[in-house]
């Protein structure tokens, strides 16, 4: 479904001359449908950046990132917009994440005003904006408050709604449950789930919780410095590492 070759990304280091960071380090990775790809790597081994690029937020100084075979690099118009629609993104902090001055109706509808041909009638949306509240567990008259008015499990799923708007196949969820208590990650956690279930869309979730990672994974793909070690189902990567790293932050993990 998705397949990231040699993917790499520098940054420069300010006041250090050329000095660049290597963020990316030839990523490969391939998503299949309906999945569940889990990214593990500590602080600071390039897994935002990764996303972002995946989400074309940054520009990649080389590689490819084909959906179902197609590059949106080079694509225009119409087909870029449709390439945009396959892969959404959520992110870690709903608090800071949703824009305060919106409602959450406002913030789940804005990627409509882009790709206008989704739901092209004012009672298209209505009705689609009144499903998604639904689907994520948010009461469909809600949609008139600002952000402020919920709590952080359900800004969450605010920002879940937000991502399915253009029913992607692919969502990468940048740390979703890391801002939120014991309690409130295991329901956002269920609800990702049924939506997988229900809706067959594949998540590239990214998290420093092992245990999380655990649970929800069908494979693991673990980064160091900017690159990925190794890949692997949940089970061969937690209880037979092959990376001498994974076999470290497994050991490190409580
Ligand atoms: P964490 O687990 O703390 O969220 P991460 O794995 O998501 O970490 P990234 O945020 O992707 O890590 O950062 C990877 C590296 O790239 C870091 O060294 C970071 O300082 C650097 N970096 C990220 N974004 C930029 C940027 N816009 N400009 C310069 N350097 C950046
Ligand atoms: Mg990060």
């Amino acid at each position: 479904l998705l397949d990231v070759r040699g993917l790499t990304k520098n940054f420069h280091v300010p006041g250090r001359g050329n000095n660049v960071l290597c963020a990316l380090d030839k990523i490969d990775l391939h998503v299949g449908r309906g999945e569940t790809l889990g990214l593990v790597g500590e602080s600071g081994c390039g897994k935002s950046t990764l996303a972002r690029t995946l989400l074309m937020l940054e520009q990649p100084d080389e590689g490819t990132i084909r959906f179902e075979g197609t590059d949106p690099f080079g694509l225009k118009g119409k087909q870029l917009l449709a390439w945009r629609r396959r892969v959404q993104m959520v992110f870690q902090d709903p608090f800071a994440s949703l824009n305060a001055r919106m409602t959450a109706g406002e913030i789940i509808s804005e990627p409509w005003a882009t790709h206008t041909d989704l739901y092209p009638t004012k009672k298209a949306r209505a009705a689609r904006l009144n499903e998604l509240m639904e689907i994520v567990g948010l009461r469909a008259s809600d949609a008139g408050k600002s952000p402020q008015e919920f709590s952080g499990g359900q800004r969450q799923r605010i920002g879940i709604a937000r991502a399915l708007a253009l029913n992607p196949d692919v969502i990468v969820l940048d740390e979703p449950v890391s801002a939120l208590d014991l309690s409130v990650q295991a329901q956002v956690l269920n609800l990702l789930n049924d939506l997988q279930k229900r809706l067959g869309v594949a998540y590239i979730f990214i998290s420093h919780d092992l245990s999380v990672v655990r649970h929800v994974a069908d494979r693991v793909a673990v980064m160091y410095l900017g690159r990925i070690v190794e890949t692997g189902t949940t089970e061969q990567v937690f209880d037979r590492p092959r990376h001498p790293y994974t076999a470290a932050l497994m050991s490190a993990s409580p």
